[in-house]
């Protein structure tokens, strides 16, 4: 078997994981900020990053997953200059900027227990460690890299380009930075447009402020990650994960609060999952598909034709390479409900084959093409292409048609455990659950209608007839004064 492999955005190649300490590994992911509905943008890094924690525990490493909650800091446009989005949200809605952060952190956590997805191993606020950001702010002031302007903090951009290299992630260069900046920034506090903040100085209507050695304020937004990484995974650490949408200006301007607070790179590897579309549309709320996790459960948003379980959603997302885009559709949706079904069928059938005297399949060879997928940078989508062969296989020996040996099915069920429910952290589908399975639900319908029909045409062999089967095969029709509905026998 290979060993693993990942992607690291900084050296713009894949390499062997090596952690800095065999005893223990240290991740770090950006989490959400909490001032709307977890969507789809939320899933996508959830999910990548729980396979790699998955994976990484599975194979018996001691893992420190640290993913953060942003409840202050980030403002709109992800810019400098402006509110604050939950700020912004409390304030339209009368209610305290933390009970914003509370509700929308609450049901981000249900939709996080609903796609499976396990809870790191520490989740820190940004409000809970401003004690940590401005001593950590001063250490950059006292190193040279920062400096105070009129209440507020800014990162010194161009001396901290002197001696280290502002642009290593995003492959950006300074001259061209400074160019796209010049002109948009007049009245600025900055002395250079390229400049980010560290501490904004709150104006009189601005709600979240603390007190600072430069007056009342509030952390700039990429301070609290380079804050909560140092804390609880020290100085260098193994994994830093996000959205690609982060590594400008975000994670480029972590690391540089890094090596201008400790002279040291923070995090090895720096991975990033792609981004999503809708139907060939980037998402957004003005395209009229901004779609939230809940909607797509319910199936109440008007794009969709029906409600998707969460595991059909995560099972959609690792269909795709997490490095690729992926576009959301009803019908790809659909598929992947159906493949999801296919993948559980076989996997509940190993257990009936039938048990010959040889195979026609070689199980740790295809465990191999499997790990060795895994292992190259997370491929799931070629994982699952190798477990649908082996679908494919399953059920012909089911119908005597290949052969396998008992030794080899154990095998094989060892295989599906390992990748569907531990490392992929999928769940069957309840499809006892109506609002998961349109067509049953569809055809019941027909039935109840048919036997309507019969009923008002005083045809009560058929009506009874439709009830009676129907409660053979697990079904109770119950009449009620708005029509007949249909329940699963207890
Ligand atoms: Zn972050």
């Amino acid at each position: 078997m290979n060993k693993l492999k990942v992607y690291n955005t900084l050296t713009a190649k894949k390499e062997i994981f090596t952690p800095i300490n065999k005893d223990i590994v240290t991740m770090y992911v950006c989490g959400p900020t909490v001032y709307g509905e977890p969507h789809l943008g939320h899933a996508r890094p959830a999910i990548t990053f729980d396979i790699l924690f998955r994976y990484l525990i599975f194979s018996g490493h001691k893992v420190r997953y640290v993913r953060n909650i942003t409840d202050v800091g980030h403002l709109l446009n992800d810019a400098d200059e402006g509110e604050d989005k939950i700020g912004k949200k409390a304030k339209s809605l009368h209610l305290e900027p933390m009970e914003v952060a509370h509700f929308y952190t609450k049901k981000y956590h249900e939709s996080m227990i609903s796609l499976n997805v396990k809870s790191p191993s520490i989740e820190p606020t940004a409000t809970g460690h401003i004690i940590e950001q401005i001593n950590m702010i001063q250490k950059i002031i006292d190193n040279g890299y920062a400096y105070e302007s009129n209440g507020s903090v800014y990162f010194d951009v161009i001396t901290y380009n002197k001696d280290y290299d502002y642009g290593m992630l995003s492959k950006r260069k300074i001259e061209d930075l400074i160019g796209n900046n010049r002109d948009l920034d007049g009245q600025s506090d900055k002395k250079n447009s390229v400049d980010f903040a560290l501490w904004k100085k709150a104006s009189t209507e601005h709600i979240m402020r603390w007190d600072s050695p430069w007056g009342q304020g509030f952390p700039g937004w990429h301070i609290e990650c380079s804050t909560m990484s140092c804390k609880y995974l020290g100085h260098k650490f193994d994994i830093h994960g996000g959205g690609m949408d982060l590594v400008f200006p975000h994670h480029e301007a972590e690391i540089a609060q890094c090596y201008a607070a400790n002279q040291t790179q923070s995090a090895t590897y720096w991975m990033h999952n792609n981004m999503i579309t809708i139907a060939g549309q980037k998402m957004g709320k003005s395209l009229g598909n901004f779609i939230t996790l809940s909607e797509f459960f319910s199936g109440s948003h008007k794009k969709l034709d029906k409600p998707y379980s969460p595991m059909v959603i995560r099972f959609f997302l690792l269909q795709a390479h997490y490095r690729s885009t992926i576009d959301f559709s009803n019908n790809a949706l659909q598929a992947s409900e159906k493949g999801l079904i296919k993948m559980f069928n076989a996997f509940h059938t190993i257990d009936k084959l039938p048990s010959s005297l040889d195979s026609d399949i070689d199980v740790s060879i295809l465990s191999d093409k499997c790990y060795n997928a895994l292992n190259d940078d997370f491929n799931t989508p070629i994982v699952l292409a190798h477990l649908f062969e082996a679908v494919k296989f399953i059920n012909s020996a089911y119908e005597g048609r290949l052969h396998i040996t008992e030794k080899d099915t154990g095998l094989l069920k060892i295989l599906f455990t390992d990748f569907l429910i531990h490392i992929f952290g999928l769940k069957e589908l309840n499809i006892s659950n109506e609002s998961n399975d349109s067509e049953l639900n569809n055809m019941l319908q027909l039935l109840i209608d048919t036997r309507q029909h019969a009923k008002e045409n005083q045809n009560w062999d058929i009506s009874d007839m439709i009830r009676t089967q129907l409660e053979e095969l697990g079904f109770i029709i119950k009449d009620t004064k708005d029509g007949a509905t249909w329940e699963r026998k207890k």
